[in-house]
């Protein structure tokens, strides 16, 4: 463990140390961030009104429209000269949220990092391949600070140029791999095809920006013969090192002494009992350039503080199964790219790699799941092609109840992605 005295503190510390650390940020809002003060004010809500942690459902959630209203640097509590990084979502489209960091939180996100990445086992005689983009996204920087934190010894090749990577990976003998796990896909049928799985020392990923099902893990992990570990952030809130996997692998533990996070009815905003499904919302306890108050995630998932094997106290969150805003309603039904993919990938004959196209055809909505052969052969032959459609047809409609179209396309037809995926086209 990283840092086995807060790791391991007992539960009503941890409760102890969260409600003084909100206090603090609560005032810290008050005093220094105007614009944070001015909607709480619209909502009605006067620094008087929070006296404990308790008091917290009382107030009003943050989400990334107040990021857009106060763009770039509206949502601050301290002046530029007091920032000195600055990253950014990936939103593919408008302006992304922008994060500031001080130099506390700097020193405070390398610890959160480290202790993500020495959960997954990584010690400092480790090397690491950071295969994330380097840049505006939290993912590249984020890691490689908090590993080199560790004394780990660091490869920054950035995503892309797959055949580099290979070598790289092999001629330096890499042991960690860092990056989303649909890069770590990629990466990992090239290792396979290329056959050079028995030259590689790697024996550990990490995985974050994006969520993937347990199947593609077990892809990844078997073309590479590694332990994959999944791992969680939003620029929004540091970046990566909210939560991270430890080896027993029931759920990302989240640094509670740093986050307190709710569960929250995703129509209702109301708070939901540990052990439900909904939406992860999240205050920071120890920002000075961006604290907020219950930002809204708009990932799905499920904590529980039941205490863990490996003797960690923090409570764990299950992998997300998607964003809210990820979620496609089909003819009323809530369909998320993960389910989908968890059928897919168990599916013999096919690759992992699928697009699901949603039309409207008159007032209907349908769905179309593309998804690519293995063995392009297997489109001349009829009788396995309607074999292979039917069975995932099938499938989908046990776990969703939804009758959709399938598409077998030949292999290598769908765009790959070297960072976050892209998996849905809706043309409604
Ligand atoms: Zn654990």
């Amino acid at each position: 463990m990283w840092q086995p005295e807060i790791e391991t503190m007992p539960r009503e510390s941890i409760r102890a140390l969260q409600e003084e650390r909100f206090l603090r940020t609560w005032n810290h809002i008050w005093d220094r961030a105007p614009a944070q003060r001015g909607l709480l004010q619209a909502a009605g809500i006067g620094r008087g009104d929070v006296k404990s942690l308790s008091d917290i459902v009382k107030l009003p959630f943050t989400d990334k429209k107040a990021f857009a209203d106060n763009y770039p640097f509206g949502l601050f509590a301290v002046p530029q000269e007091e920032v000195i990084r600055l990253h950014g979502t990936s939103g593919t489209t408008g302006k992304p949220a922008m994060g500031g960091y001080t130099a506390g939180d700097m020193a405070v996100w390398k610890d959160l990092i480290a202790r993500v990445c020495a959960a997954a086992g990584v010690t400092k005689r480790d090397l690491a391949q950071v295969s994330f983009g380097y840049g505006l996204f939290t993912g590249g920087f984020g890691l490689h600070q908090g590993l080199e934190h560790m004394g780990v010894c660091v490869l920054p090749m950035s995503a892309g140029q797959t055949e580099k990577q290979l070598m790289m990976m092999r001629d330096m003998g890499a042991t960690v791999l860092v990056s989303t796990p649909s890069y770590a896909l990629y990466l990992s049928e090239a290792v396979r095809e290329h056959g050079i799985k028995d030259q590689l020392k790697l024996r550990v990923g990490l995985f974050g920006g994006e969520g993937h099902t347990p199947e593609m893990a077990a892809q990844i992990e078997e073309n590479l013969g590694i332990t994959a570990t999944s791992n969680y952030g939003l620029c929004e809130l540091t970046g990566p090192g909210v939560s991270g996997e430890c080896l027993f692998r029931e759920g990302m533990h989240i640094a509670e002494d740093h986050f307190y996070t709710e569960i929250i009815d995703p129509e209702t905003g109301a708070v939901l009992p540990e052990g439900e499904t909904g939406e992860l919302v999240v205050t920071p306890l120890t920002r000075e350039a961006l604290p907020l108050i219950r930002y809204r995630t708009k990932d799905i998932t499920r904590v529980t503080y039941e205490r863990c094997r490996c003797g960690r106290t923090h409570v764990r969150m299950d992998p997300t199964l998607g964003r809210s805003d990820d979620m496609l309603i089909i003819r009323g039904v809530n369909v998320f790219p993960s389910q989908i993919e968890s059928v897919l990938i168990r599916q013999e004959h096919i690759g992992p790699h699928y697009l699901l196209v949603v039309r409207r055809e008159g007032v209907t909505d349908t769905l179309e799941v593309q998804v690519e052969l293995i063995d392009g052969s297997v489109l001349e032959s009829f009788g396995m092609l309607e074999k292979i459609k039917h069975t995932i047809q099938s499938r989908i409609k046990d776990i969703l109840g939804l009758t959709v179209k399938v598409t077998l396309v030949a292999p290598q037809t769908i765009e790959r992605f070297m960072g976050k995926a892209r998996r849905v086209k809706d043309e409604r």
